[in-house]
């Protein structure tokens, strides 16, 4: 039949698989993925958390056997949550030779040496008050948090760390981290810095599995406002300034014209962070089967990689590695 108005055919691309297959412009690949891991004192211990099916608190034992699995998926790196024996008000445990991160990275690395390991850098999980940083009164002090920021740093690559990844959201942790490595002599380690952090509400499930819930009041005064884009270039061009080499978005669904911003703008190794409440939200319809579960598992990812994502920290790393070997057999 003529094609009177000339119109285009898009669907001539679409009708064979093999085509579809072909003009696809974004694939999910192993190497995209990061898997959180949350390491508890005590042994033969694997506590689901509630909030997150699938996903547990691990003592070191079992965390290596979970490092193994991950590696054997053809999973590139794990990024290490703690939860600390004795929490005080300055976070000790947090760079403690002996605390929960430091003994996991060494016994990590002593049986598996092809998986890289990043380590989440903040104060939350080691404080009595559950908060970033340390505090006078209510506020949490800016300056003073650096060094300890720096310090835990060190300690974990002291232990092993391959690269560390600042969460707080302190102003100048990064220069502070840096600095601190580099005069220890751990100038190659790069650091992944959380540049762009929203105090969002999809958090939730994550604090009950790093029990880091604050005491009182909120992450406000340093995590940035979920109105703000100007700001999250800001945030990420000065993270840049001050050493980052890897810069990050959290969480990343809710955010991803913040992701596509970063990535265009500054042309960086770009992460993203789809955190606990987006999982959660994908798992708890999946399960009550409102929604395809792996599909929109596949499409929420492929959305962030889309946008400008080169890396991506999930929950679903495991069952994207299973879903990618059983789409290639
Ligand atoms: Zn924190």
């Amino acid at each position: 039949m003529e094609n009177k108005y000339n119109f285009k055919r898009f669907r001539r691309l679409r009708y064979n698989p093999i085509v579809r297959d072909m003009v696809r412009e974004t694939v999910l690949a192993k190497n995209d993925l990061i898997y959180p891991l949350f390491a508890v004192p005590g042994k033969n211990v694997k506590n689901p958390v509630k909030s997150m099916p699938g996903v547990f608190q691990l003592s070191v034992d079992k965390l290596v056997e979970e490092c193994k699995e991950v590696r054997d998926l053809g999973i590139p790196a794990v990024i290490l949550f703690g939860i600390p024996e004795h929490k005080d008000e300055k976070g000790s445990e947090a760079y403690a030779a002996d605390g929960i991160i430091q003994r996991a990275i060494r016994a990590i690395k002593k049986e598996i040496n092809d998986l890289l390991i990043i380590t989440d850098i903040c104060l939350c999980e080691y404080t009595s008050h559950g908060h970033c940083g340390l505090l006078d009164g209510e506020e949490i002090l800016n300056d003073e948090t650096l060094a300890l920021l720096a310090k835990e740093a060190v300690s974990h690559v002291e232990a092993g760390a391959d690269m560390v990844a600042p969460s707080d959201m302190m102003d100048g942790r990064v220069f502070a981290i840096r600095k601190a490595l580099d005069y220890k002599g751990f100038s190659k380690t790069p650091i992944m810095s959380y540049a762009a952090k929203y105090a969002s509400g999809y958090y939730g499930p994550f604090r009950d599995a790093a029990e880091s819930t604050p005491a009182f009041g909120d992450r406000k005064s340093h995590q940035m406002d979920i109105g703000n884009i100007n700001e999250a270039l800001r945030e990420v061009e000065a993270d840049i300034e001050e050493g980052a080499d890897i810069v990050m978005v959290k969480p990343a669904g809710p955010y991803l014209d913040v992701i596509r911003e970063v990535k265009k703008k500054f042309s960086m190794p770009t992460a993203a962070y789809q955190v606990s409440g987006e999982f959660a939200m994908i798992k708890a319809a999946g399960q009550n089967d409102w929604i395809d579960e792996e599909r929109v598992m596949i499409e929420s990812l492929i959305s962030i990689k889309r946008a400008g994502a080169d890396m991506i920290l999930t929950y679903f790393a495991k069952d994207v590695a299973k879903w990618i070997d059983k789409s290639n057999a």
